[in-house]
């Protein structure tokens, strides 16, 4: 009989954390603010108010270091929550390496992905704020899925468009966002200024993540009883991810363990943020020293390619000017796998603190990835989502490297959603069909020229 061994650190549902945690007071530097894009003078909640219920304007620019998660938010929360950590002893073997693999797994979520922990809560705010109807955009279609399901469950309407190379390629998202109650389109489309007019360009028709947010935010700005709904980037959603990292710091404790490598996937920073902000506070107090890495795809490298500039989270250019890590607003990626990281941005708050140097990135092909993927699945079991495959091929990465340096090395990993809908993209893997399109030099440069100028200080 084989040894036993622990594979999972499981927690009761009396013990899930109750509060979000606010990585803003423990920085050493505040983050800049959003500005108007008109006066450029710092962006005020009545900024936002068209777009945001107050609720979520005051957490997005809140300095508590915790807010209570409300009841009927928890109360959601524990139909999946707490979500296991595992630890993956088979992928260890495989590698043959001396590191200790963890992951904390949220493809157990209604959706399959982390989405569903933001999604509660901002369906949640909006519908004690009189909201009807929400808007929003989906790249892989997994926050479409998410907050399809929220308003289902805080009887809302939810409207999506949804990035027309996911929507061609992926009817059975579009169908699960249906079956909750969702309303989908093909972005860009007809129904908006912002989708005819970038729509006219052939360039776009596969459309991107700014695009549709245009397209929601537009159709939020002009009717009074609907407002917009953000899946990543804004500091009040990476906030409601803290719950994932709240939960492994207790799981880690029961494995008797500790992370020198946190790695997790970025494509607005949610996911990411989630996981690592819980341990970079406990970091910043001196208790632990872990290395942060973001994990983003070799065609849509905000992080290591992109400029920190203030610049438009969307593609018309209606959304508050915010200081991030951008490829400038009108960068359209390759139509990669991972739709979820094909964003021209990254989060003002995971930005701040990669300028800071409180967080390394490395940016990774697409066939690396789903070759990390594959070895995954055929050991640990789990079909990834190709936005988490490439903190997985970092987490190899990084286990090869413990195995030849022989440091002592404990990862832990986001494995922030299952790709059951995704395996026309393993089926390109597995036939030969996936390559690693390389970006040339002249389009990053053509689309950082777009990013306004605005005077600093
Ligand atoms: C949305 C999504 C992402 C990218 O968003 P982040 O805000 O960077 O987390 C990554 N993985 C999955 C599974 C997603 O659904």
């Amino acid at each position: 009989m084989a040894e036993f061994r622990q594979h999972k650190f499981t927690l009761d549902e009396s013990e899930m954390p109750t509060r979000w945690y606010n990585l803003v007071p423990d920085l050493p530097s505040p983050p800049p603010p959003a500005l108007h894009p008109g006066t450029l003078q710092p962006a005020g909640p009545e900024d936002f108010a068209p777009l945001f219920p107050m609720d979520l304007i005051l957490q997005e620019v809140s300095q508590e270091r915790y807010i209570e998660i409300p009841g009927p938010v928890l109360d959601v929360y524990r139909q999946w929550r707490p979500s296991p950590l595992f630890r993956a002893h088979r992928l260890e073997e495989a590698l043959g390496t001396t590191a200790r693999i963890y992951y904390k797994y949220e493809g157990v979520s209604p959706a399959g992905s982390h989405k569903p922990n933001t999604a509660v809560p901002q369906a949640y705010y909006n519908k004690l704020a009189g909201v009807k109807k929400l808007t929003t955009e989906t790249g892989a279609g997994q926050w479409g899925t998410a907050l399809a399901f929220a308003c289902s469950l805080f009887d809302l309407e939810c409207e999506i468009w949804q990035v027309g190379s996911s929507y061609d390629s992926k009817p059975y998202r579009r169908l699960m966002m249906e079956v909750f109650g969702g309303i989908v389109h093909r972005s860009p489309s007809e129904l908006t200024e912002a989708g005819r007019r970038l729509g006219a360009d052939p360039a776009n028709w596969t459309g991107s993540l700014g695009i549709a947010i245009s397209e929601a935010v537009e159709v939020a700005a002009t009717n009074p009883d609907v407002r917009y709904a953000l899946g990543s980037v804004l500091n009040h959603v990476l906030m409601h991810q803290t719950i994932i990292g709240e939960e492994a710091i207790l799981q880690m404790a029961k494995a008797g363990d500790t992370p020198t490598h946190i790695v997790g996937c970025t494509g607005g920073g949610s996911n990411f943020a989630g996981l690592t902000f819980p341990f970079l506070r406990e970091k910043l107090a001196g208790n632990i020293s872990p290395k942060f890495i973001a994990a983003e795809p070799a065609s849509c490298p905000s992080l290591t390619h992109g400029v920190y500039a203030y610049d438009f989270g969307d593609t018309a250019g209606m959304t508050p000017l915010m200081k991030m890590h951008t490829l400038g607003h009108d960068f359209i990626p390759d139509p990669i796998h991972a739709g979820g990281l094909r964003y021209h941005g990254m989060a003002p708050l995971v930005s701040h603190i990669y300028e800071l140097g409180m967080i390394e990135a490395q940016a990774i092909p697409q066939t690396e990835c789903f070759e990390a993927a594959v070895l995954f699945a055929r050991t640990e079991g789990i079909v990834p989502a190709p936005e988490p495959t490439h903190a997985l091929a970092v987490a190899i990465r990084e286990a090869r490297k413990a195995t030849e340096t022989g440091e002592e090395t404990v990862i832990l990993t986001a494995l922030c959603g299952h790709g059951h809908f995704d395996l026309a993209a393993y089926d390109d893997y597995l036939n030969g069909r996936m390559t690693d399109e390389v970006t040339s030099e002249e389009r990053f440069a053509a689309a950082l020229a777009t990013i306004p100028p605005v005077p600093v200080g």
